[in-house]
């Protein structure tokens, strides 16, 4: 398990975090789970008040998030929270442990830490069906995002444009047999050419 950031929103957080250095800000993203783990697919924040030492988050605050999320019109599903600890070091407090308890009580929700010096820590909760608390989970950063949404576009456009042209099956095009698949299968290769030469195949 582990969440990737991609270059460009991470970009962004750091960008929010260090606009006002002195005090904490706090924020929520979509992510979209694939095959590698969890993917940020966006970065917002919504209103708040700030200070040195905290930057609050209230069930008034998460259901606005909610609602700004789903006007996004962004892939994923808005189950990532941010936050800033300013200057200090990057931690779990136990107001963080409690929020993040709260926000995945009915799932799972990830969470990262971020620091002005640039440091990041990321977990991850689950409050059922099984309760899981990963609170050190890697955080990659500039993996590119391509959410499984694009994905299903560009294999429609390619679906749409793209045609196998029919297998010739003179002398010169005997390799265009499906059987032969890579050139790197060479005794097949060669198996096929020799029969092809015998004329057992045509
Ligand atoms: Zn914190």
């Amino acid at each position: 398990m582990q969440i990737c950031i991609p270059h460009r929103l991470h970009q962004k957080v750091m960008h929010l975090i260090r606009r006002d250095p002195r005090n904490e800000i706090t924020g929520f993203g979509n992510i979209e789970i694939d095959s590698e783990g969890l993917t940020v697919q966006s970065v917002f924040l919504m209103p708040q008040t700030v200070s040195g030492g905290a930057a609050d988050i209230e069930a008034v605050d998460v259901a606005r998030a909610m609602r700004i999320a789903a006007q996004s019109g962004k892939p994923g599903t808005m189950r990532w929270w941010w936050h800033s600890h300013a200057k200090m070091d990057v931690f779990w407090s136990n107001t963080d442990r409690e929020t993040i308890t709260e926000l995945a009580k009915a799932g799972w929700f990830a969470a990262s830490v971020f620091n002005v010096q640039g440091e990041v820590l990321s977990g991850f909760w689950q409050g059922t069906p099984v309760p899981i608390v990963l609170s050190d989970i890697p955080t990659v950063i500039g993996k590119p995002a391509v959410a499984r949404k694009t994905l299903d576009e560009w294999n429609a456009e390619f679906d749409e444009n793209v045609t196998k042209s029919p297998v010739r099956w003179d002398k010169e095009h005997w390799w265009d047999r499906p059987e032969i698949d890579t050139e790197a299968n060479e005794v097949q290769r060669l198996l096929v050419r020799d029969a092809f030469n015998r004329g057992e195949i045509g």
